[in-house]
């Protein structure tokens, strides 16, 4: 973890993004070029598969009860699901990098663990977006209590566990001991 510490303190422009709210649309213009190239040669094989390969080896009594249009939309949404997995992939590796996160290994494990499963914990656990600091105004990773470019407090520590507080907190969620004063806003 420390090595991508070092990372963020000597690139803080690896960090894009602007902190607000991101729609669908930008959403998807964070996918890299490569991942779109990606997805649209799986959507074009899948479909090749389907048509060379599946299709003309399957029962032909079975085949000749399919129509060709139930052939077209069975083909066609299995292609559009690998499609959409490519890209999901793709948003997972530009997302994670973006947010300061390990995003070799979430790339690996949204491509790999079946199922989808890698892609829903991802956006289960991924670490908040990175915000300016109140001082220096650099983008700086949710989870990071002092800011790595001028040192400034963004979230005060417990003086008795040293755990961080949340703003607004009256006693440590962790120790139980009082605060003193209830935390700023971050
Ligand atoms: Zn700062
Ligand atoms: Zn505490």
């Amino acid at each position: 973890m420390s090595g991508m510490n070092d990372r963020l303190n000597r690139e803080p422009e690896s960090i894009t993004g602007a902190p607000e709210k991101m729609n669908f649309w930008r959403n998807l213009g964070m996918i890299r070029p490569i991942a779109w190239v990606l997805a649209i040669a799986f959507f074009v094989c899948l479909q090749l598969v389907f048509w060379l390969a599946v299709f003309p080896n399957s029962d032909p009594a079975e085949m000749a009860k399919t129509p060709i249009g139930v052939r077209a939309l069975l083909s066609t949404l299995a292609a559009t699901v690998m499609m959409v997995w490519v890209l999901l992939v793709g948003f997972v590796y530009a997302d994670s990098k973006r947010r300061g996160m390990r995003h070799v290994m979430w790339t690996l494990l949204a491509a790999f663990v079946p199922n989808a499963i890698g892609i829903i914990l991802y956006f289960l656990l991924r670490d908040p977006l990175p915000s300016p600091c109140p001082k220096c105004s650099q983008l700086v990773r949710g989870s990071f209590a002092f800011c790595p470019h001028c040192g400034a407090e963004l979230l005060r520590a417990c003086r008795v566990c040293g755990k961080k507080l949340e703003p607004g907190w009256m006693n440590c969620a962790h120790c139980g001991a009082p605060t003193a004063q209830p935390t700023r806003a971050a």
